[in-house]
């Protein structure tokens, strides 16, 4: 039976451990394609061209956004962000569940366009615990990591809206909730019954 490709938005506040709990999910996993997003953002050390973002300048983020090569973008914090539609198109193609990391705005404009999305929400086990993470990092200067817990609140609020939401509190639970749910999504009888017709 060859398996569809579905889409898949993880999204939570910064600091969560969303790159990390990715990270682990991804591990011997040759059906998952990670969307490498375009940003404005600097990289921060260890960070790498192509792997984790494109790292490009504003002038370049236009001129795909005049290109409608965006399947989504946003501005966050200060900088922009923003899923190059093209190759999630192709993974999907070629039967690959296609992972965005993104916020809450791009997750809602890649539902409007694309409703069988599913949306997951990875939340922290308390707000002092995103705090210490955020701080542990080490990579955002006090005045962002701020700015980046008031934006929290209200990424949280809007979680309802989501179809999964997966508590960050070890790595291993946080993964195995997320490997059960892109399972369980897989199971839907829609996606069952016109694999058996073919
Ligand atoms: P995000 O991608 O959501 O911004 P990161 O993956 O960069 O977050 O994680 C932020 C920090 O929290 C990192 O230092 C990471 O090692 C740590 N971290 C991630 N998950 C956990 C966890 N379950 N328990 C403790 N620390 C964690
Ligand atoms: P960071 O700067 O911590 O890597 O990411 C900041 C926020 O931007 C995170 O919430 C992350 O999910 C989000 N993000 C990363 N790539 C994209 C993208 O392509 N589009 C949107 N809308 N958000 C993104």
């Amino acid at each position: 039976m060859k398996k569809i490709g579905k889409t898949f938005i993880i999204s939570g506040p910064s600091g969560v451990g969303k790159s990390t709990v990715l990270a682990a999910l991804f591990k011997d996993r040759e059906d998952l394609y990670f969307s490498v997003s375009a940003t404005t953002r600097a990289p921060r050390e260890g960070e790498i061209d192509g792997k984790d973002y494109h790292f490009i300048d504003a002038g370049e983020f236009r001129k795909m956004i005049g290109e409608d090569a965006f399947l989504e973008y946003a501005e966050y914090v200060g900088n922009f962000y923003g899923t190059p539609k093209k190759y999630v198109d192709e993974a999907m193609a070629n039967g690959l569940d296609a992972i965005l990391d993104i916020e809450i705005q791009g997750a809602a404009q890649v539902c409007a366009k694309r409703p069988e999305t599913v949306r997951i929400f990875i939340a922290p086990p308390s707000w002092e615990e995103l705090e210490r993470r955020l701080t542990a990092r080490g990579t955002d200067s006090p005045e962002k990591i701020q700015q980046r817990l008031l934006r929290a609140k209200v990424e949280l609020d809007s979680a309802r809206c989501y179809d999964y939401l997966v508590i960050n509190d070890t790595v291993d639970e946080a993964v195995e909730e997320l490997r059960a749910i892109l399972r369980a999504e897989h199971c839907r009888p829609a996606e069952r019954v016109s694999q058996l017709m073919d």
